[in-house]
C-alpha cells in the first residue's frame, strides 16, 4: 500500500503532547520525586479516564458487539514451561550493542547506520552484537535464591492458548471463534522511549481468533481490514493510519502472513498493532510440551483438527497516544491561538463540563443539580473557578466535547447555554432537557 500524500512527520507535535499529558494529568513520568524511571509512566486523572476509553472501545468492538469472540483475564505470571513451548525463552530476544565511547546501549536493528553511534556520532565503537532476552524473570516464593523462577508476561497471548481447551470445554463456541484479553505485559527493551511508545511495562489488548486451516487466508484479510477501520471510525484521519504487509524476511518462521497497522507518528510511520496468520504453531507447541489435546473435533463432519490462529496484538497504552496526536489541532480564533484535543466523544475523558458562570453562591444550587443528572451517564467535570473563556480553553484542551453553562438567566428561564468544543456554538437548553439533549449531541 502506498504512503498516503499528505500525512508527514511533525516533530514539534511530540513535544507539544508530551509537555500536554504532564500538565493537564494524563500521564506523568513513573517515580518522578525520585528522578523519574524511562522504563514506565503512571496515568493520571485524565489518562486513566481516557486509556480506559480506549479499552472500553476496545472490548466493544472486539466482544460485546460480536456473537463469536469471549473474554479472558490470564494471569501475568507464569512458570518457564509455558515460555520455553512458546518459544519465547529462546527467540524473543533483540541484538544488543554498546558504544564502547559513550557507553550507550542500542539495539542493533533499530540503528540507521549499524557502525555509528547515535549517541555520540562515533563509528566503530559497538562491541560484537549480543542476543538479549526481553523477559523479565523473578521468583516465586518467600525465601530468596529458593522459590521457582517465574517470568512476568511479555504478551497476553500465551494465556489464551493456555486457555483454549478450557474455553472450548465451557462456552457453546466452536470455530471460528475468538478469545480477547486486555492487559499489562512487561518486556526489558533495550531502548525504551519515545514516551510511552516504547516502555517496559504496558497494556496491550490483544485476541486470538481459532478457525478451520481452509478459512485462515480468509480470516487473515478479513482481521486486517476491521482493525485498521476501528482507528478511522475513532477518528484517527484515513492519510495517517495503514496496513504495512511484513516482508519475507520479517516474517516469524510460523507465519503465514503478518502486516502492521501504522500510525504517522512526528518522527515517521510507528505500529500500532500487528496483525498475523499464525498457522498452528502455538496450539501444536502447548500441546506437545504439555502433552494435552489442543484440537477441535467437529462433530457434525467428524473430522478432528487443529485450528488456525489470526492475531491482532494492539498496544493500548500506544494507541491512546496516537489518538492524542491525531486529535492535537492549534486554532487562530479572535487573534489568540486555541489549543483543541478532537477526540472523539467515546474516547474523551470527560464528556461534559459544569461550569456556573460565577462563584456565586445563588448559581451553585442549580449548576450542581445539572451536575448530578449528568453524573450518572456519564463522566461530568465541574469547574467553578476563573473567567469563562478561560474555562472553556481549558475544556477544548482536554478534549471535553461539551460546557454546559450556568448563568444569572438561568435562575428565571431555568435552561442553561451548551457549548460545542469543535464548532464553539451555543444553543440554550432547558434544564429539564438536559441529559437527553447531551446524550444525543455525544451521538451515544
Ligand atoms: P515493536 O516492533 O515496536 O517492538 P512488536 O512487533 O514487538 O513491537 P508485538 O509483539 O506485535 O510488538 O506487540 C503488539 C503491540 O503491543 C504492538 O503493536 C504495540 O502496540 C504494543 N507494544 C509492544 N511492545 C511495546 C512496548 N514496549 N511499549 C508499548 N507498547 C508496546
Amino acid at each position: 500500500m502506498a504512503e498516503p500524500e499528505v500525512a508527514v512527520p511533525n516533530a514539534d507535535l511530540f513535544d507539544k503532547i508530551v509537555n500536554l499529558c504532564k500538565r493537564r494529568g494524563f500521564v506523568y513520568p513513573s517515580a518522578e520525586i525520585y528522578g523519574g524511571f524511562r522504563s514506565a509512566y503512571d496515568y493520571g486523572p485524565l489518562g486513566v479516564l481516557m486509556l480506559r476509553n480506549v479499552k472500553d472501545a476496545w472490548w466493544r468492538s472486539m466482544v460485546q458487539l460480536r456473537h463469536d469472540v469471549v473474554g479472558l483475564d490470564a494471569a501475568v505470571l507464569s512458570p518457564p514451561a509455558v515460555w520455553e513451548a512458546s518459544g519465547h525463552l529462546a527467540n524473543f530476544s533483540d541484538p544488543l550493542v554498546d558504544c564502547t565511547n559513550c557507553k550507550t546501549r542500542h539495539r542493533q536493528d533499530n540503528l540507521d547506520d549499524p557502525n555509528t553511534c547515535p549517541s555520540c556520532g562515533k563509528s566503530g565503537t559497538f562491541t560484537e552484537a549480543r542476543e538479549f532476552n526481553l523477559m523479565f524473570k523473578t521468583q516465586a516464593g518467600p525465601v530468596e535464591g529458593a522459590g521457582h523462577d517465574v517470568y512476568l508476561r511479555p504478551e497476553t497471548a500465551q494465556g489464551i492458548f493456555l486457555n483454549f481447551k478450557n474455553v472450548l470445554n465451557t462456552t457453546r463456541k466452536k470455530p471460528p471463534f475468538g478469545i480477547a484479553q486486555i492487559g499489562k505485559s512487561f518486556r526489558n527493551e533495550i531502548t525504551p522511549g519515545n514516551f510511552v511508545f516504547r516502555t517496559r511495562e504496558f497494556e496491550q489488548m490483544e485476541m486470538e481468533f481459532f478457525v478451520h486451516p481452509d478459512e485462515a487466508l480468509q480470516w487473515y484479510e478479513y482481521w486486517l481490514n476491521e482493525r485498521l477501520n476501528w482507528y478511522i471510525d475513532l477518528g484517527i484521519p484515513a492519510n495517517q493510519v495503514m496496513l504495512r504487509p511484513h516482508a519475507e524476511d520479517e516474517l516469524s518462521h510460523y507465519s503465514a502472513g503478518t502486516s502492521d497497522v501504522e500510525f504517522m507518528f512526528p518522527w515517521g510511520w510507528g505500529e500500532l498493532e500487528g496483525i498475523a496468520n499464525r498457522g498452528d504453531f502455538d496450539l501444536k507447541a502447548h500441546a506437545a510440551a504439555a502433552n494435552e489435546k489442543l484440537e477441535y473435533f467437529d462433530q457434525a463432519s467428524g473430522e478432528r483438527y487443529v485450528p488456525h490462529v489470526i492475531e491482532p496484538a494492539a498496544g493500548a497504552t500506544r494507541a491512546m497516544m496516537a489518538f492524542l496526536m491525531a486529535a492535537y489541532v492549534e486554532e487562530e480564533v479572535n487573534d489568540d491561538v486555541r489549543t483543541v484535543l478532537k477526540l472523539d466523544p467515546r474516547l474523551a475523558p470527560y464528556k461534559v463540563a459544569v461550569l456556573p458562570l460565577s462563584k456565586k453562591d445563588v448559581l451553585r444550587p442549580l449548576a450542581h443539580s445539572v451536575l448530578e443528572a449528568l453524573q450518572p451517564h456519564m463522566m461530568t467535570e465541574y469547574d467553578e473557578t476563573q473567567a469563562i473563556g478561560r474555562r472553556y480553553r481549558r475544556q477544548d484542551e482536554i478534549g471535553t466535547p461539551l460546557c454546559v453553562t450556568i448563568d444569572f438567566d438561568s435562575l428565571d428561564d431555568n435552561a442553561v447555554t451548551v457549548r460545542d468544543r469543535d464548532t464553539m456554538e451555543q444553543v440554550r437548553v432547558r434544564v429539564d432537557d438536559i441529559v437527553d439533549h447531551v446524550t444525543e449531541a455525544l451521538g451515544f
